[in-house]
């Protein structure tokens, strides 16, 4: 049976002795990625140019969606690749309020992606509709008052799937069920869930779903995103970003705007080919490997990360910021610490690399693919030498960019 790790050779390692805890954030490089992008570069663009069109570039959104489709459980014409995230959640969520007309408000939740936050409050500016932010413990997400907040004027449920922060982890049925009850549409973002939290979009009804392709999908830095759009939803849905790329006729060149139909419809410009085709190999390994066992080894590293949290961190002040449930943990553990910024700037000096998030978060991102329980432990082990010797308190005035 397979244990954490077993894939690591199928990536781009450059430093073995480097713990990489932040995949979560940006996925490793996939060996067939950095070879596809030769061949895209030299050969596909370089030696056949506007023939490359023909040969795969303009049919690669739709077919690389229909990839995507298979790892978050939706079916095949229901995902196209667009653009980013944030974006994507403009245009579906615009869509989505224009096809409830009568209604005025947004529900969301503060645990939240703020990119997302700020798109809904963006999207409710320009339509007229309202957010409805609900408050939560920080760490679990607030269910109950999520159901108690879908009143009959609500257009839309809009979330994060897996939370940035924390990992909560929504099971998307039962909410997106009394998003319908109240006739409102759910839209879920699963940027930190699409490869590493299983999910069945169709069998959960979802109507709406956006994501990113750097994090789990290790489809590189910037890579595009993609958007799901439930088949029986697509023709009554508008795309708000009309553009030459959703035309029924792309190359008619019809001054009049007609609808695709289906998912095209929703894409607007040209698609970046480069960054949107190096997503492909890492998809490819995830579909191999099946989400199911990547779920399995990803809970078996986050159990290992307990259990020494429990044993060694928890009385040297760091907190537990992220639920222990395993049916509501996504794939990264949080912990808390009143010097969690150097703390992050040391142990990426000694060659661990988690991420922090304001304002005392050290987030740890252990991936099933490629990250062993040795590295969880010595990134733990690190923490408590740090400690232990008060060695973080060189990095207290550092000034950092990306974090
Ligand atoms: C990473 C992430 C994004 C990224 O948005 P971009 O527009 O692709 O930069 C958005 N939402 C959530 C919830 C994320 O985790």
């Amino acid at each position: 049976m397979a244990t954490p790790g077993e894939w690591a050779d199928r990536f781009v390692v450059a430093d073995p002795d480097l713990v990489y805890l932040d995949g979560n954030s940006l996925g490793r490089l996939p060996l067939a990625a950095a070879d596809l992008a030769a061949d895209l570069v030299r050969r596909q663009w370089g030696e056949r140019l506007i023939r490359g069109w023909n040969d795969g570039w303009f049919d690669l959104p739709l077919r690389l969606g229909d990839k995507v489709a298979e790892l978050i459980g939706a079916r095949p014409g229901e995902v196209a690749m667009a653009d980013s995230t944030t974006v994507n959640l403009h245009r579906l969520a615009t869509a989505a309020i224009a096809a409830r007309p009568g209604r005025r408000v947004i529900v969301t939740d503060d645990l939240n992606f703020p990119s997302d936050r700020h798109a809904l409050a963006a999207v409710a500016d320009q339509t007229g509709a309202e957010v409805r932010v609900v408050g939560s413990d920080g760490v679990q997400g607030p269910v109950e008052a999520l159901t108690a907040a879908l009143a009959d004027d609500v257009a839309l449920l809009s979330l994060s799937a897996t939370a940035y922060r924390s990992g909560y982890t929504y099971d998307l049925a039962p909410l997106t069920a009394a998003a319908h009850e109240v006739g409102a549409l759910a839209l879920w973002d699963l940027s930190h869930t699409a490869g590493s939290v299983p999910t069945d979009l169709a069998g959960a009804e979802v109507d709406l779903a956006v994501g990113c392709s750097y994090k789990h999908l290790n489809g590189g830095p910037g890579a595009p995103a993609w958007l799901f759009v439930r088949r029986d939803l697509q023709a009554d849905l508008g795309n708000p970003h009309q553009g030459w790329m959703g035309h029924a006729d792309v190359f008619s060149f019809s001054p009049e705007y007609e609808p695709a139909e289906g998912i095209r419809r929703f894409l607007t410009g040209t698609p970046p080919v480069v960054s949107m085709a190096l997503i492909e190999p890492g998809v490819d390994l995830l579909l191999e490997v099946g989400m199911d066992q990547v779920r399995r080894l990803s809970l078996q590293l986050t159990d290992h990360l307990l259990d020494r949290f429990d044993a060694d961190l928890a009385h040297r002040g760091f907190g537990l910021a992220s639920p222990r449930d395993p049916a509501v943990r996504g794939g990264h553990l949080t912990l808390s610490h009143p010097s969690a910024l150097a703390l992050d700037l040391a142990l990426i000096d000694r060659g661990v690399i988690p991420d922090f998030r304001p304002p005392d978060g050290i987030r740890l991102g252990p991936v099933a693919l490629y990250t062993t329980i040795d590295e969880v432990d010595r990134a733990v082990d690190e923490l408590v030498d740090l400690v232990d010797t008060g060695a973080f308190a060189a990095f207290a005035d550092a000034e950092v960019v990306v974090t």
